[in-house]
């Protein structure tokens, strides 16, 4: 029997499309065994995602995509670093995701502030799009520029005002990608950085920083993802391979939001017993 496993998936909690419950009923319909919940900076989607997952004998790994930066050439460089099966409630992991999201609003913020000079727009624009409580990203900003008709999807916002060498563009904090693998260690979850290379995103990931969190405990890398060109696969692959560290494979939907379908990159399993199996994991995968 093929066991397919999908660690890497966004919600509306964050700036997914879907609700935790519509996410799973599309795990079940691609054939998903095992599904990984993570969203930008929140767990606010388990709950439903794990009450969902349970009546349909989906394994659900609750996760975040922890934002995070790293001292790059020319400015900081946005990291993300999944965490696996984190104490929900671990303090230090907790403060660090509600400054990270409340700097993600007053970001949104000065981002709209800038655009509102060339385009007809206003922060309740952008509040229209968002669930309450969600963490707010450029992916609501440009569902707001999707509604008011001035641009036709998400990819055209981006392209045209949202990229991060725009002039609109504001970054917010987040955490130094290498603290934040001792963060995540420290709340028993397993740190695996995503999607080392995908080039479309701003300034590069300088492989001395991966080679940092490494040396600090992270566990695996993301090397299948659908932003990921065949020389970014074979390039994270050779550095998991001089690392030791593990390779993982996961679509990130976002559900409308990207083109990716879910269950399109999967994670081996044995990679993926590998991973419980590390000896400061604690994982709990029961609903
Ligand atoms: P932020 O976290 O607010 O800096 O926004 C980054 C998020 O925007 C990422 O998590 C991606 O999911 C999303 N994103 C980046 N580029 C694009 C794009 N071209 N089309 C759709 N979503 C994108
Ligand atoms: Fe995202
Ligand atoms: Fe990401
Ligand atoms: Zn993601």
């Amino acid at each position: 029997m093929v066991v397919l496993i999908d660690l890497h998936a966004h919600t509306l909690a964050s700036d997914g499309t879907d609700t935790p419950t519509q996410l799973v009923v599309e795990a079940a319909r691609v054939g998903l065994d095992v599904l990984a919940i993570t969203d930008h900076d929140t767990t606010d989607g388990w709950a439903e995602a794990a009450s969902a997952a349970g009546e349909r004998g989906i394994t659900l790994v609750r996760g975040i995509e922890v934002s995070c930066g790293a001292p790059s050439a020319d400015r900081l460089a946005s990291v993300h670093l999944l965490a696996y099966l984190p104490d929900p409630d671990d303090a230090p992991l907790v403060r660090e995701m509600t400054l990270t999201r409340d700097s993600r609003e007053r970001r949104a913020e000065r981002i709209v502030e800038a655009l509102a000079r060339d385009v007809d727009i206003a922060y309740d624009d952008v509040l229209a799009q968002l669930e309450p409580g969600a963490t707010v990203g450029r992916p609501h900003i440009a569902d707001a520029l999707v509604a008011l008709g001035v641009v036709v999807d998400r990819d055209e916002a981006f392209e045209r005002y949202l990229h991060t060498g725009s002039p609109y563009y504001v970054s917010h904090y987040a955490p130094d990608a290498v603290e934040a693998v001792t963060l995540v260690l420290g709340a028993g979850g397993i740190p695996v950085l995503a999607h080392p290379f995908a080039g479309k995103r701003g300034p590069h990931l300088d492989e001395s920083i991966i080679e940092e969190m490494a040396g600090a405990g992270l566990v695996g890398l993301e090397a299948h993802h659908p932003e990921h060109s065949d020389q970014e696969v074979a390039r994270t692959l050779d550095l998991a391979r001089g690392l030791g560290l593990l390779v993982t494979g996961s679509s990130d939907y976002h559900g409308e939001g990207k083109v990716q379908r879910l269950g399109s990159r999967t994670t081996h399993p044995d990679v993926f017993a590998a991973l419980l199996e590390r000896p400061h994991a604690t994982p709990v995968l029961t609903p």
